[in-house]
């Protein structure tokens, strides 16, 4: 399982789906992709290969874009199907998720959280953290970063996660605790995945989170890498 991110000037989509090729050998059964064009986001997800992926959103959505998330996924809640895959999003469509681990306490979450009125499309663990981060968002009233810190901090598990927020399109906050997450960082662009193998030909200038670390990556900002149990996150 893999996840790569991009937000620059070049074109996300042939980054991501090399990137996603260069992290197969990670083992996976699903794939992703979510991209932003400036207007709206593009997702395209499919059971089976990268390369059936790649068919998928040729086939489906725009692929344009310099903004985008893509991932490999090895199910741990939820059969493998398209539904499954990732990305996904929030109730709101306005933040999209996609994440590597198990959030273990799920399950309790996922009940309060249909006590509020979110709706769940699809069965895995992820797409009940995606709602936790909007309903924290929307009730604390807080940037996606706080959001992000917050919300890990009620939950259980390991993750490497990547948010986008496409109210906030200059923007890709990262957490990490347990699976691995690199952060590369070029020429007002920065790349985000599992490994720096995705992008290791645009720049070797290279950030390794932490456990428990999580970074705002902000077009034209340094990036700042904050803990996610008790730093402050503006
Ligand atoms: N637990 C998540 C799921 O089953 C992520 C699995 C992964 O690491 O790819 O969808």
């Amino acid at each position: 399982c893999g996840i790569v991110g991009y937000i620059g000037h070049r074109e996300a989509y042939p980054i991501i789906i090399k990137g996603l090729e260069r992290l197969e050998y990670r083992g996976y059964d699903s794939a992703g992709v979510a991209l932003f064009d400036g207007d709206k986001i593009n997702l395209a997800k499919t059971k089976g290969k990268v390369s059936d992926l790649k068919k998928k959103s040729e086939d489906t959505i725009s692929t344009k874009g310099s903004i985008g998330i893509g991932h490999t996924r090895w199910a741990t809640h939820g059969v493998p199907n398209d539904v499954n895959s990732h990305p996904h999003y929030s109730n709101s469509g306005e933040l999209v998720i996609i994440h590597n681990g198990i959030i273990e306490n799920y399950e309790s979450i996922k009940t309060e959280l249909i006590k509020r009125g979110y709706t769940f499309e699809s069965d895995t663990d992820t797409e009940v953290l995606i709602n936790l981060i909007e309903e924290v968002q929307k009730k604390e009233n807080v940037k996606l970063g706080k959001a992000v810190q917050l919300a890990l901090n009620e939950v259980v598990g390991a993750y490497a996660i990547a948010v986008f927020d496409i109210k906030k399109p200059d923007e890709i906050v990262v957490a990490k605790l347990g699976s691995p997450l690199a952060i590369g960082m070029g020429d007002n662009e920065f790349f985000v995945a599992s490994d720096a193998s995705p992008f290791i030909e645009f720049t070797n200038n290279a950030v390794y989170l932490e456990d428990e670390e999580m970074a705002i990556i902000r077009l034209g900002k340094e990036i700042k890498l904050r803990k996610i149990k008790n730093d402050a996150v503006a």
